[in-house]
């Protein structure tokens, strides 16, 4: 029953993200050249308006198939309803957008998660320790920045599934109420954790806490300012809360691939308002 609520149109996104590269591909090295995801840097901002020429370097298709791609992402088109639920339609997008409004189906488990190549802040294995592959290896080449930078990033908290979504949810609703809970924690189905893109990321200096102090720090500015060459945002922004419907989260990543990401950056955008675009 995977595929209840319209997971056909997943394949779509499948077979193009290898052609927009929202592969992982290490930042500010040469590969980026040969990529199609980076290539288009100037012609990021319009790559939805039809009278921009494409990128010259381009090749006439990729550069097609790259706002085909964009296009079958919009927020407008990847969802359904069901029983008064949106769910989304491409669950195994690098670009799916999950949030209050767009859920996962309770069982969907992405299929190609590995343990992130990178330290964590606890010892001994955990499920949260998994991310899907394309994300895992772009963490660890971002962990790998970091240090080369001096900066010491630890993860905390990366997949979680709808089940254990679900008794996190409880908890905090019992002890904090549901309204309450519900600005800081997720229903499950609603989690960005469930789709296997996100990673919470902290540090010594906040002893790896989730807090919003993360921000201020010298760990959470570079992650801040780099995230981007390694494909990921900061996905929950200080000002932002009433388009994402999360408090701010300095210290939680979300991979969306090299291109998408340096483009939200510098748009300066939430992940909700970069696909309402397109
Ligand atoms: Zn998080």
């Amino acid at each position: 029953m995977q595929d209840t609520f319209g997971h056909s149109a997943a394949a779509n996104s499948g077979s193009s993200h290898t052609v927009t590269g929202v592969k992982a591909t290490s930042p500010g090295t040469s590969n980026n050249a040969s990529s199609p995801s980076d290539s288009g840097n100037n012609s990021s901002s319009d790559a939805n308006s039809g009278s921009s020429a494409a990128d010259p370097a381009e090749p006439a298709g990729a550069q097609t198939e790259f706002q085909q791609f964009m296009h079958d992402s919009a927020a407008s088109r990847t969802t359904v309803e069901k029983g008064g639920i949106s769910y989304v339609t491409n669950a195994t997008s690098p670009l799916v957008l999950v949030n209050k409004k767009r859920e996962l189906a309770s069982d969907y488990v992405p299929d190609d998660l590995i343990k992130a190549p990178v330290e964590f802040s606890f010892s001994g294995d955990s499920p949260k320790q998994q991310m899907r592959k394309v994300a895992a290896e772009a963490l660890g080449k971002l962990f790998e920045g970091a240090k080369k930078d001096g900066i010491e990033l630890k993860a905390v908290s990366g997949y979680r599934s709808y089940p254990s979504q679900k008794s996190i949810f409880n908890a905090y609703a019992k002890t904090h109420g549901e309204e309450e809970a519900n600005t800081f924690s997720a229903h499950p189905g609603q989690s960005e954790h469930q789709t296997g893109l996100a990673m919470d990321v902290s540090s010594a200096s906040v002893h790896y806490g989730l807090e919003e102090s993360y921000g201020e720090t010298k760990e959470g500015k570079w992650l801040k300012a780099h995230a981007a060459d390694y494909g990921f945002i900061i996905r929950y922004e200080k000002g932002k809360e009433t388009e994402t419907g999360y408090m701010y989260e300095p210290w939680h990543v979300r991979y969306v691939g090299v291109f998408v990401a340096k483009d939200v950056k510098k748009l300066g955008l939430t992940l909700e308002a970069y696909l309402a675009r397109f």
